[in-house]
């Protein structure tokens, strides 16, 4: 509950009851710019909170309805400066000719949950081929959003060029409805550890963007993410350079280990290691996965040095790697609208992710970038890279 602030003179009488006001108001109402809610006693005030906080909400509803861009959540302690700008877009739709997941009507990933968390998947040629395609389509479809990015378009202008692009490829975007997620895509800028929802925010020069894209087709998940540099002045900035380039270099050293017999938990050894000669550090709440005609079954994969995952890379397993670097503290927390996650001191922070296919021999990149990718490495900063 809300405790009131002492302002200005009131005009009339107490809100709550028959007295005359003091000048105590309604600290929500001030940011809501309702006027007039005086109260003539802190106590009042509490008394009459569960009436009073309607006036809040009927408010609110009135600038959702009108379409008026908003925050949310006024009253919510952002750790930097991107602020959610609402409100979202209608929820998009997919023709009912498209195969869907499991959980595209119920929110709950059904088969997911029932999965036998220590046993891992290994494909047969079959899937590999069907591994293949999807993650050939998911990587058009990235390719195809990261050419919009630009400084004035909006995170849910994104999201309706890559719903778009999934149809079009007769492909589900698998984030939509997953666990209840509202949008087809993940935007995280600066800040935005993971799993930004797509909003009326618009990019400014300067940020830096994660896109994370899923899809599903035919039976089968893809799963891979860039971050992007937000007009000249992003890439001006050397340290948006040594964050954004160290996580692609992060991501490359743990795959270059990727082969028949390598310890899952290597991986971790060799982001945190290369991560911190740069000056960054690794989020440790967010961790690789296994991905085949689930989004994300086993194996999980820890990104940090030191950890305790179990098993080795066998001939025939499919999983992500998707380290997180940041700028600052590696410790993070959600926005209230329960997905986005950001760090707690505002710093920023970059993630690549690709889906791996383990061979006889070595690694499949299976969503790798081709020569007319959009972003790509820039050289780094010259006191970056000398040591
Ligand atoms: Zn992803
Ligand atoms: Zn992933």
């Amino acid at each position: 509950m809300a405790d009131a602030a002492h302002v200005i003179a009131p005009s009339g009488g107490c809100n709550g009851c028959a007295n005359n006001a003091t000048t105590l108001q309604c600290p929500t109402c001030l940011k809501l710019s309702i006027k007039d809610s005086y109260f003539c006693s802190q106590d009042c005030f509490k008394r009459n909170w569960n009436e009073h906080k309607a006036l809040h909400k009927s408010t609110e509803d009135a600038s959702k309805t009108t379409g008026a861009l908003h925050n949310p959540f006024p009253d919510f302690q952002y750790t930097g400066s991107v602020r959610p700008v609402y409100p979202l877009s209608a929820r998009r739709t997919v023709p009912k000719s498209i195969r869907q997941p499991d959980y595209a009507d119920t929110g709950v990933p059904t088969s997911e949950r029932m999965l036998n968390r220590a046993k891992v998947d290994i494909l047969d040629k079959t899937a590999q081929q069907a591994m293949r395609k999807v993650c050939r389509l998911s990587r058009e479809v990235l390719d195809i959003v990261a050419a919009e990015v630009k400084p004035g378009v909006t995170t849910d202008y994104l999201d309706q060029v890559c719903h778009k692009a999934c149809l079009e490829r007769n492909s589900y975007p698998s984030p939509l409805n997953y666990r209840n997620f509202p949008k087809s895509l993940c935007t995280s800028p600066n800040e935005i550890v993971c799993h930004g929802i797509p909003d009326q925010r618009v990019l400014l020069d300067g940020d830096i963007l994660n896109l994370d894209v899923s899809i599903y087709h035919e039976g089968y998940h893809a799963d891979l993410n860039e971050t992007y540099y937000v007009g000249a002045k992003a890439k001006a900035d050397p340290d948006n350079i040594r964050l954004i380039e160290t996580t692609r270099e992060c991501l490359d050293a743990a795959i270059s280990i990727v082969k028949p017999g390598t310890p899952i938990r290597e991986f971790g050894e060799v982001i945190e290691k290369m991560a911190n000669e740069r000056g960054c550090s690794v989020v440790p709440t967010w961790g690789g996965h296994g991905i085949n005609t689930n989004f994300h079954p086993p194996p999980w994969i820890p990104h940090y040095a030191k950890n305790k995952a179990v098993g080795v890379c066998k001939a025939g397993m499919a999983f992500t790697i998707e380290p997180i670097l940041a700028l600052g503290k590696s410790k993070e927390m959600y926005w209230p609208d329960k997905w986005t996650n950001a760090t707690v001191d505002g710093k920023r922070t970059a993630q690549f992710e690709h889906t791996l296919l383990v061979t006889d021999y070595g690694v499949e990149v299976l969503t790798a970038r081709n020569e007319q990718s959009p972003g790509g490495p820039i050289p780094m900063p010259i006191a970056a890279t000398t040591r």
